[in-house]
């Protein structure tokens, strides 16, 4: 047997293809040079390819490319409209925003309080670019900012203000003469309907959109008149009250947006990616356009993959309608320069990430001083990409994903459950997030994202396995749901305080997966208060692969106390003295505790792990965690893999079904700045390859890297298709056409 060196170096030559296909699966493993009791890998087929669409889709589906240069308050004095509009249509954009706003109308607006711009002098800046863009065939997005108004409408309207617990009015932190107006208030029901109703009447705009609302990624706080009548804030029942408003004024402007052409909508700013503030199950079924506002890294969300994140996010939701991510051409972070370009390799990726994830890319930059910019080094970067995706459109375009594992995305939990009462942290959920995150990639596993509102057997049956990061809050239902799914055949693996509590964030006395997984809680959470806690290795079993010559194995941060099961794999030592190192010994070395619980029922597979495992992996990075994470996600999917990627490298992995036949996209994070700051350079990887059973009857006729643009050799041995990359830059689309 050879070993994944080994394997790398044929890989290399013509020989790679007559490797026996187990041969090189076995190269996957993370402890493929260790003593294995585990079956190897198998490629499940992939399913029957679906019919061509059979209905005309609406003309956002067609959208692929989003262009905006946003506008500020000085554009009208300093803006080339011919200039601006022919950037966006040489770069192919079919669409591009225009801002109406709200805050500082860029028409002669006759709204009370729809202040004009001070550059503006009575011209239709608006009416202008609309033209501009029409005329070279864009269609154009209006865009409106309902969240701020000037002191005049306060005065005339003080209950259109967002107002702080003494009541005072809530300003804008960085220019005081704003007020941040409230969504309970008649100024959404008022004055918004009036600025729509004004654009349409004069202008022919293909959709409206408003930025700067609903809020992302938290709720806001208000204790105005109507709010402070409201459940407190970030409690289950003001989200609830909060998502009946929202929809109630999504469903408003969209009848209003429709009231003059029937195919034009509305759509509101989202983003915030799992822990988005609207419920993502409603929005799913409203919006025909998820607005991916996830412009760059952000402090609380610092890793390279936050574009892929939403990406999913949105895959979860939408069922196939439109979906764009934004990428900031501008320098994003807590410190910005809105109007200086970001890093080029940074904002690379952020494209190549929404591309990957089957989204539209969208590019964005602030202001257009001076020629179009006082910092013009963004735009042949954005056109540059943009023409090279229209090239490829028809292998960019998505039709479904071909994962077979599920990750449930709390979306409650996410905004709500504060974390454990060891550690109460606002970023608790999203380094869970982020740990799990990075070991499915580490892993290259091909996972999708799946909402919690929709667990319902119709949906998940397509995963082999169902991955439960810390879903602190379930309903019953859900709980049926996921029963249900194992009756079925499919596996779960769930951590820490899953289930542990209800809708409304009410503590259970009991796992409300204890059946299921087989556990049963004896303790509340216990924390870390030096050496963290172990877990001692009782017996051997295939989620220990690869563990030699140690007797235990780190725990994590934090963990539930487990009534003991029969016959563990792994028993806890509990946490001890850290320092002084005289003292770094555990007074308790053994307990009947333990720190996972295994099960098996017919095709179904459970695992428990009482401990913060993924949480603990992104603070510690520990290679142990990864590897039980890893083995026991083998163990539970039988080790079933729809695509194999064979390769070096730390990288994120999509697989498509496409219109011409399928697409596998490889993102390079292979990179020092992977989970900080931004990329300065690419550090190219070597041959990856590639290998997929294809249904029954699916035949390929080409295999093309999109980005290399170079077709490559492959290989059919009956079903099993195999092929190799022979080099990474930063992203590789492998695009597969079928015959
Ligand atoms: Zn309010």
């Amino acid at each position: 047997m050879l070993n994944r060196r080994g394997f790398l170096k044929t890989g290399l030559t013509a020989g790679a293809a007559a490797l026996p296909f187990s041969t090189a699966i076995e190269a996957l493993r993370p402890g493929a040079a260790a003593a294995s009791s585990q079956p190897e890998a198998v490629l499940v087929p992939l399913p029957a390819r679906l019919a061509p669409a059979d209905h005309a889709e609406p003309w956002q589906q067609r959208i692929r490319r989003v262009g905006q240069s946003n506008m500020t308050e000085h554009d009208p004095a300093v803006m080339d409209i011919e200039q601006w509009a022919d950037y966006w249509h040489n770069c192919g954009a079919d669409i591009v925003y225009v801002s109406v706003t709200g805050i500082l109308a860029f028409y002669p607006s006759k709204v009370r309080f729809h202040r004009h711009g001070k550059f503006l002098n009575g011209r239709d800046f608006f009416g202008e670019c609309v033209a501009a863009a029409k005329k070279r065939g864009m269609k154009v997005v209006a865009r409106m900012s309902p969240d701020l108004n000037w002191g005049d409408a306060l005065e005339a309207h003080p209950e259109w203000a967002m107002r702080n617990r003494d009541g005072s009015v809530q300003f804008n932190g960085e220019e005081p003469r704003l007020f941040r107006t409230c969504m309970f208030s008649s100024y959404m029901d008022d004055y918004v309907p009036a600025v729509m109703r004004e654009v349409n009447s004069l202008y022919d705009v293909d959709c409206f959109y408003t930025n700067g609302w609903p809020p992302l990624g938290s709720l806001p706080e208000c204790h105005c008149g109507i709010c402070a009548r409201l459940p407190p804030s970030n409690t289950a029942a003001y989200w609830h009250a909060f998502n009946d408003r929202l929809f109630e004024l999504w469903n408003k402007y969209d009848a209003i947006a429709k009231e003059k052409k029937p195919d034009s909508f509305f759509f509101a700013n989202l983003g915030g990616n799992v822990h988005a503030g609207p419920d993502l199950d409603r929005l799913g079924r409203t919006a025909v356009w998820f607005q991916g506002d996830n412009q760059g890294r952000t402090y609380d969300d610092p890793a390279v993959w936050g574009a892929t994140l939403q990406g999913r996010v949105c895959n979860a939701v939408l069922d196939g309608k439109f979906a764009a991510n934004i990428t900031a051409a501008y320098s994003t972070g807590d410190v910005a320069w809105r109007n200086a370009a970001k890093n080029p390799a940074e904002a690379t990726m952020w494209l190549n990430e929404t591309v990957a994830s089957g989204l539209a890319p969208y590019y964005h930059f602030i202001g257009s001083e001076n020629g179009f910019g006082e910092d013009r080094r963004w735009q042949k970067l954005g056109s540059d990409y943009f023409q090279w995706t229209a090239k490829h459109d028809a292998h960019l375009k998505v039709r479904r994903s071909l994962a077979n594992i599920g990750v449930v995305m709390g979306q409650s939990t996410q905004l709500l459950y504060p974390g454990p009462a060891t550690m109460r942290s606002h970023t608790y959920m999203r380094e869970t997030t982020h740990g799990l995150y990075e070991m499915l990639l580490a892993g290259r596993f091909a996972f999708d994202f799946v909402h919690e509102q929709r667990l319902d057997l119709d949906r998940i049956g397509k995963y082999r396995a169902l991955i439960l990061p810390n879903i602190a809050m379930l309903v019953d239902r859900q709980c049926e749901q996921l029963r249900a799914y194992a009756r079925a055949g499919g596996s779960i693996v769930a951590s820490f305080e899953t289930g542990l509590y209800d809708e409304e964030l009410k503590p259970r006395a009991e796992f409300a997966l204890a059946d299921l997984l087989g556990i049963h809680k004896a303790g509340e959470p216990i924390g870390t208060n030096g050496n963290a806690y172990y877990s001692r290795i009782e017996r051997v079993h295939p989620v220990l692969d690869g563990f030699a010559d140690t007797n235990w194995l780190p725990g994590a941060q934090n963990r539930i106390p487990l009534q003991p099961v029969h016959d563990p794999v792994l028993t806890v030592v509990p946490g001890f003295v850290r320092y002084p190192p005289e003292l770094a010994y555990p007074p308790v070395s053994h307990t009947s505790e333990p720190a996972i619980v295994l099960g098996e029922s017919g095709q179904s597979r459970t695992a428990y792990f009482p401990g913060d495992i993924e949480r603990t992996y992104w603070l510690t990075g520990h290679g142990d965690l990864l590897r039980l994470m890893h083995n026991t996600l083998r163990w539970l999917t039988r080790d079933e893999r729809v695509v194999a990627v064979e390769g070096e490298g730390f990288i994120e992995m999509f697989a498509w079904e496409t219109g011409p036949g399928y697409a596998v996209h490889l993102l390079n994070y292979t990179n020092p700045s992977a989970h900080h700051g931004w990329m300065q350079t690419v550090y190219p990887l070597g041959p990856q390859t590639v290998t997929m059973k294809l249904p029954e009857g699916v035949r390929v006729k080409a295999v093309e890297l999109l980005r290399a643009e170079q077709s490559v050799p492959f290989h059919l041995d009956g079903s099993t298709l195999r092929f190799t990359i022979p080099r990474v830059n930063d992203y590789e689309v492998a695009a597969i056409s079928a015959g």
